[in-house]
């Protein structure tokens, strides 16, 4: 097995091999474009490491082969002396996890060495400043030493020099300062900082093994639902320096604007420093077309670069890059995060580009972004007190108390506040916290800042280098341009389109993306630079491919017209019981429960009847044409009922009064009967509408009636009864026998030709064990996975979430809710396995699913790979299912 490959052997497919940073230097190099010559050690040798605690046993010697390789190429040794090649080694995994694992820079460096590139680079005080920048990063990731210790000796040694910045200390401060990091690491560690180069570069290599499982790699690919058994490639590459004077600096560019994916010069660059520099956001940088200024040759040299990767890879890339006195290097590039807005744009521009097809297209985009496209924005014309301005770096509209730390940003976001984290920068230590926030605001660093690039990766409202505010984290505040002291607690507001911060809340209102599915903003208005447009293409494409078609959840016409506007194609869950609260409805449902004659109970039915059907009929005129399933009446009977301690008290106090009320009595004793210790799996579904008679066949004939009313008024009803909570055919057939008695009945009676489908959900395992004997009797099943994933994990749907669930996710065990993504291998197969027994036995049989994975993107991929007809998802999440839908069938 090979485990090292040069930069001229690899290539941009190689991502799990060479993740994404190897893969591209190969690509690049392979271009032709400047890349520092290198080679990548593969995220195989980092499983082996990680599995067995020792690096595999081939792996020294391939190294050592690249490594001579790599000399004779530089003409120079790894820490020879007089000539030293300095290199560093980078982590890289195939999904970009910016700042979330090691890097060593400056590997090869020594007492001996530093010497030399003093000579070599004829800048002595670059060289030690390079010295203790290794000692100090090796310290602090290799070795394990705190970063504080190093970052207070730095402090100090300016503190005696009577200055604030780096840049004043000298070659003598700088080598004085490599002996203090010497002896911090001495004393920390035991043992003396490594002069041997290859013994720098090997404990690098396995550090940066390991920091794969470090805290904070952990915690952001749960975030980011990134596997855990990947493993990260290493890069060593050798070193260009950005910081050897006025002539060298580094930048990160973009070839389009990441945030709203406009073409023109986007980026940053700081000049003498290394990239460290510009990512940790700690130096201000100046805008990259600066650069042009500063250095046209370079410029130039990096447009025409940029145009070629952009071409190449056909999509926004980001780069790093470093000019070394006069000299452009390549360090990295990739095809760069965006945000949703961009995405959209982007993706429709390479298409009228012609670089990229509508359905490569469709395939850049996804329903996460959509969803976040339709959350609102402030109100512009709303009354604000604008307090500071910073760099819109990842939008949205977020409200929340100030807080100035991470610990106290998951403190108060646990016990239910809403929270803006506000910092002076962000590390990744800042991680949980950044999670927790609503939006991020700091007051130093630029688009591609660790805030900007993290929140982005989020999708979190964050804006960033709002340099007027004065963030004060000790004392838990920030200043204001004009003096006003915002103190932890108070409210702002932060918007990450505009940039601007208010104190206080600002008011917001709707998306022109929710406006444009809502019918109030035509597609061809040039809303947001074309955002409206492209959403509008891409949905279309999206609705041409899409096999899988797409229905709400829906119980009222207000909600089912808005479904209509955002593109359903019918209901796929009418909850009846919604129908049954109220004040009026709850009496006769209660006059229902506590029935002890016929006539009682045939009484209160007979209340409700008339109730429902006008309910069915609005519902039916909503969606005239379209398919409506209505589900009988689905929860346990005591929901309906008064709460048992407050009837209790009523009741004992009441006694007390010498006052009795019959009503009551009867009422608690009917609570105390219909008490149940776990109701999820009682009396509810269809057990209620077998033991509770008339109610199931009063449903029915409301529906039936509702219909015939609608056609003779000239409509054209589309009515389907679901029977839920089935979990035998014979459920189905008593059931299924009776309602066909009321259809008659009612058809003959109206003169109506009614056709309405009887089918039934599928949410018990055993229902969908046994699929194909319940397709006998259904004309059509709606997978219920909200209960088939309660009953088949055995999890309560109401509890597990707040209790064990955290530990769960922590542990890996699962990487998402399974009641939000479907548990494919589970869930899944139990759906696959009662399509397959359904269809056997009823070819025609319709299928959908109508539980909350049916507007979840990932699940809406599975129900279209299980072949269903339909999901059916609540009304918002519609434009996001048809999205995925499309997706998912190209
Ligand atoms: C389900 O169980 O998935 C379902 C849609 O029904 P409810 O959520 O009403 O139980
Ligand atoms: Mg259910």
């Amino acid at each position: 097995q090979k485990f090292v490959y040069d930069f001229t052997e690899g290539n941009k497919d190689l991502k799990d091999l060479l993740g994404g940073k190897g893969a591209n230097l190969a690509e690049m190099t392979n271009l032709g474009l400047p890349v520092p010559p290198g080679f990548t050690i593969t995220t195989e040798a980092c499983k082996v490491y990680l599995e067995t605690g020792s690096e595999p046993a081939s792996l020294r010697d391939e190294v050592s082969a690249h490594l001579d390789a790599l000399e004779r190429t530089m003409g120079k040794k790894l820490g020879q002396a007089d000539n030293p090649l300095l290199v560093s080694v980078r982590s890289g995994a195939k999904f970009s996890m910016p700042g979330m694992m090691d890097t060593v820079l400056n590997i090869g460096l020594s007492d001996a060495s530093v010497q030399g590139l003093a000579a070599q680079s004829g800048n002595e005080r670059f060289a030690w400043d390079s010295y203790r920048r290794l000692i100090q990063m090796f310290g602090k990731t290799v070795l394990g030493v705190d970063g504080e210790l190093f970052e207070e000796a730095l402090d100090e040694a300016k503190r005696a020099k009577g200055t604030v910045n780096d840049l004043d200390l000298d070659a003598g401060d700088l080598r004085g300062l490599v002996e203090t990091f010497k002896g911090i690491v001495a004393k920390q560690t035991g043992r003396d900082f490594p002069q041997d180069p290859r013994e720098q570069m090997d404990l690098a290599i396995h550090a940066v093994f390991e920091s794969w499982n470090g805290d904070r790699a952990r915690l952001y690919r749960r975030q980011e639902r990134i596997p855990n058994d990947l493993g990260t490639a290493v890069n060593v590459c050798s070193m260009v320096f950005g910081n050897l004077g006025e002539d060298s600096g580094t930048g990160v560019a973009f070839t389009r604007d990441p945030a709203s994916g406009h073409q023109g010069v986007y980026g940053d660059y700081l000049s003498n420093a290394q990239g460290e520099d510009v990512v940790a956001g700690i130096r201000n940088t100046v805008p990259l077309s600066e650069l042009e200024n500063l250095d046209k040759a370079s410029y130039d040299q990096l447009m025409s670069i940029m145009q070629t990767l952009e071409e190449h890879y056909r999509d926004l890339c980001d780069i790093e890059f470093t000019i070394e006195r006069g000299k452009l290097w390549m360090l990295q590039t990739r095809v760069g995060k965006r945000t949703a807005a961009a995405a959209f744009r982007i993706a429709v521009q390479l298409v009228d580009q012609g670089l990229i097809d509508l359905d490569e297209a469709l395939h850049r985009v996804t329903g996460g972004q959509l969803a976040q496209l339709m959350f609102p924005r402030f109100d512009e014309s709303a009354k604000a007190e604008k307090i500071g301005w910073g760099i819109a770096a990842s939008p949205g509209a977020a409200v929340g108390k100030a807080v100035f730390d991470s610990y106290t940003a998951v403190k108060w976001s646990r016990s239910g506040e809403k929270v803006i984290l506000v910092r002076r920068e962000t590390n990744p230590d800042d991680l949980d916290g950044m999670i927790a926030a609503q939006g991020i605001l700091t007051s130093r660093g630029g688009k591609t800042s660790h805030a900007a690039v993290v929140a982005r990766g989020m999708g979190k409202t964050c804006v960033c280098g709002a340099e007027e505010l004065e963030v004060d984290t000790k004392r838990r505040r920030f200043t204001t341009a004009d003096g006003r002291v915002v103190e932890e607690g108070d409210v702002i507001s932060i918007d990450g389109s505009s940039g601007r911060v208010y104190l206080g809340e600002v008011p917001v209102v709707p998306s022109p993306v929710v406006e444009y599915f809502e019918g109030t903003l035509h597609a061809g208005a040039d809303e947001e630079g074309g955002l409206v447009q492209a959403v509008h293409r891409l949905m279309s494409h999206a609705d041409h491919r899409r096999k899988l078609r797409v229905r709400a959840n829906a119980d009222n016409a207000e909600d089912a017209a808005r479904a209509r506007r955002y593109g359903a194609q019918g209901i796929g869950l009418c909850r009846t019981e919604h129908m049954f609260l109220g004040e009026e409805r709850r009496r006769d449902v209660e006059r229902l429960i506590l029935a002890d004659t016929d006539e009682e109970r045939e009484s209160a039915l007979a209340h409700l009847l008339p109730l429902q059907r006008a309910d069915f009929v609005e519902l039916f005129t909503a969606m005239d044409g379209l398919p409506v399933t209505v589900r009988l009446l689905d929860p346990p009977l005591h929901e309906f009922l008064p709460n048992i301690t407050e009837l209790s008290v009523r009741v004992a106090l009441a006694e007390a009064r010498k006052d009795p009320n019959e009503n009551d009595l009867r009422l608690l004793q009917a609570v105390h009967r219909l008490h149940e210790q776990n109701p999820m799996l009682g009396l509810r579904g269809v057990r209620l509408g077998l033991v509770i008679p008339g109610l199931f066949s009063m449903q029915v004939r409301a529906i039936a009636e509702a219909a015939a009313e609608r056609k003779l008024a000239g409509g054209d009803p589309r009515a389907e009864i679901m029977i839920p909570l089935v979990g035998t055919v014979q459920e189905l057939e008593i059931v299924r026998d009776d309602a066909e008695q009321v259809l008659a009945e009612v058809a003959q009676r109206t003169g109506v030709d009614l056709r309405i489908a009887l089918g039934t959900m599928i949410e018990l395992p055993r229902a969908a064990v046994t699929a194909g004997q319940i397709a006998e009797a259904a004309e059509f099943f709606s997978f219920g996975t909200n209960d088939l994933t309660q009953t088949v994990w055995g999890f309560s749907r109401d509890d597990v979430e707040a209790s064990f669930f955290t530990a769960y996710l922590e542990k890996g065990i699962f990487g998402v809710s399974p009641f939000e993504t479907i548990d494919r291998d589970g869930v899944g197969s139990l759906v696959k396995h009662a399509v397959r027994e359904g269809r056997a036995t009823r070819p025609d049989l319709k299928l959908g699913v109508c539980g909350e994975h049916g507007g979840d993107p990932d699940s809406v991929h599975f129900f279209h790979e299980a072949g269903l007809d339909y999901v059916s998802c609540s009304p918002f999440r519609i434009p996001v299912a048809r999205l995925e839908a499309g997706r998912a069938a190209i």
